[in-house]
């Protein structure tokens, strides 16, 4: 049987707690003290192909649907998200140890994103263009494009599934999810909870969804010729395996990656503003959203002054640190003990390398993966080569960069791999423009006076270089999930060609 917890959310959002397969099963822990929650039975590599035919028969008939009627479907599901936040809420926080504010946050998105594309069901649209041809007329027409597959990560259980499903379906997709194996009873309970929408509809079969316990089903899936568009959502390590195989059948992949994110502060900055943001983008969600303040250069001139803020605050965020179902505490647990480990390496590896523990920086004894949220200061004006590295977990570097040294602190944010999230403090108009310039940030998110983290579902979420390109969620992300048909329709009787040319 699941725990009495899960079984106690499970009754809660009016369903059956998924059954207990024993030894051998999917084991689900509660990464803050370490017991078992539940035992899942897993699909192969048939079941899951099986789905996909499944969902492609969806697909022909959901694609025929009015946009406005798959918006409505959409608008229900946001409905029954509303109805039951608080059970999903609770889900997420003890499945993935999200604290209970940031895992309503989490929901709150789900339904942010069903209002938007409701509203977005009744406005996709192509352009007309104009012909060159007397009596011609030139359109775009955007047609659904097939089945989408999302891999999604253990860190949001259920809005990047929501953010991709909810575009999808109202595009006319049908959604094949394989959500982490970390957040299986996340995706089981959105499932299960959402997929009677469609199915009242006639619809059910265009939601799908795979739990495996190991990469093989998924790669299957990756490798299936019927899935037009790849949504994979996860470290830099799974992009890398995936984009290679997605593009070896000429197919679309939609890639949202890791992220590196730091946040510029001059000398002109409100540093209680910027000190706040910092240490939410830092230590929020212990360290483990994509959009994680990981990196601050400050100006040197107010550098003591920042740490002399940041200093208090984490020793602060220190007492803070337990259970994630009090809404007391700021910091939950990380995700594993493999994350554990991470972190304590990471910090042992900035100490040996001459970097300043200045808060935190020890594994938390006894049940639980709790980690201290850490401060390190880093040496000024050399390259500290662990500050390119991705830790997933709540260590944050403070490097200074000369006064009067913008350009410099530019270079060094956008000196890693990654591109996603970005952030300057700052009262300076012109620090402003030159962050927003072709020389500026070169990340997907470049925010003035707000933190990395946090962002909107009305604006396209994603980032550049090894962040992987992808944009998902709102602004016209939706494109990614149709494709576009150029359309020429001669009106006239004649047959001019284009670039008159002469063929008689
Ligand atoms: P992960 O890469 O370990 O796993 C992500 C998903 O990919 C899981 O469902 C996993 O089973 C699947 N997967 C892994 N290898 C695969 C393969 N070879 N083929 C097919 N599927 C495979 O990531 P994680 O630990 O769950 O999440 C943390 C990472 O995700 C961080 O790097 C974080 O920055 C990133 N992330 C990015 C975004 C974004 O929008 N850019 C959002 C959330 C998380």
């Amino acid at each position: 049987m699941a725990s009495t917890e899960i079984q106690n959310i499970f009754a809660e959002l009016g369903l059956t707690p998924p059954a207990d397969v024993g030894e051998g099963g999917l084991v689900i822990k509660d990464p803050s003290n370490g017991q078992t929650l539940a035992r899942l039975a897993t699909h192969d590599e048939d079941a899951a192909l099986a789905m996909v035919d499944k969902a492609q028969a969806a697909f022909k008939k959901l694609r025929n649907m009015p946009g406005p009627k798959r918006g409505e479907l959409v608008r229900q599901m946001g409905e029954m998200l509303r109805t039951h936040k608080e059970g999903l809420s609770k889900l997420v926080c003890a499945e993935v140890g999200k604290g209970i504010e940031e895992a309503r946050g989490e929901v709150q998105e789900m339904i942010d994103i069903c209002d938007f594309a409701t509203g977005l069901s009744r406005t996709l649209g192509g352009r007309t263009l104009m012909s060159e041809r007397d009596g011609h007329r030139m359109m775009e027409l955007w047609q659904p494009l097939g089945v989408v597959l999302c891999i999604s990560a253990f860190n949001f259980p259920v809005a990047v599934w929501s953010w991709n499903a909810a575009i999808a379906f109202v595009c006319g997709d049908s959604v094949v999810w394989k959500p982490s194996p970390k957040a299986a009873l996340c995706g089981i309970a959105v499932h299960e909870l959402l997929k009677p929408v469609l199915e009242k509809a006639g619809h059910g079969d265009a939601m799908q969804l795979v739990l495996e316990r190991d990469v093989k089903v998924a790669e299957a899936l990756v490798d299936d010729a019927r899935i037009p568009l790849v949504s994979a959502t996860g470290s830099c390590a799974m992009g890398r395996k995936v984009y290679p195989r997605v593009a070896s059948r000429l197919a679309r992949c939609l890639l949202e990656l890791g992220g590196n994110n730091a946040i510029i502060v001059d000398k002109t900055a409100n540093l209680d503003l910027a000190a706040h943001a910092i240490a939410f983008g830092a230590a929020g969600t212990a360290g483990q959203r994509c959009t994680s303040t990981r990196r601050v250069f400050v100006e040197a001139a107010v550098a003591d002054a920042l740490m002399g803020k940041l200093e208090p605050a984490y020793r602060q965020l220190s007492e803070r640190i337990g259970d994630p179902r009090d809404s007391a505490n700021l910091i939950g647990p990380l995700i594993d003990e493999q994350a554990v480990a991470a972190f304590t390496s990471a910090v042992e590896r900035a100490a040996a390398a001459g970097g300043d523990v200045r808060a935190g920086g020890k594994a938390l004894e006894g049940d639980g993966n709790f980690v201290q949220p850490t401060l390190v200061r880093v040496p000024d004006g050399q390259p500290f080569p662990l500050m390119a590295e991705e830790t997933f977990a709540p260590i944050l570097y403070v490097q200074a960069f000369p006064d009067g040294g913008l350009d410099e602190a530019i270079a060094s944010q956008n000196s890693v791999e990654q591109g996603l999230s970005s952030a300057i403090f700052t009262d300076s108009v012109r620090a402003v423009e030159r962050f927003y310039s072709p020389d500026g940030s070169d990340c997907g998110i470049a925010n003035v006076n707000l933190g990395t983290s946090g962002a909107e579902i009305g604006g396209a979420f994603g980032g550049e270089k090894e962040t992987g390109g992808g944009r998902e969620a709102g602004s016209d992300a939706w494109k990614s999930y149709m494709r576009r048909q150029t359309c020429t329709i001669n009106g006239s009787d004649a047959l001019p060609l284009a670039q008159g040319i002469k063929w008689e």
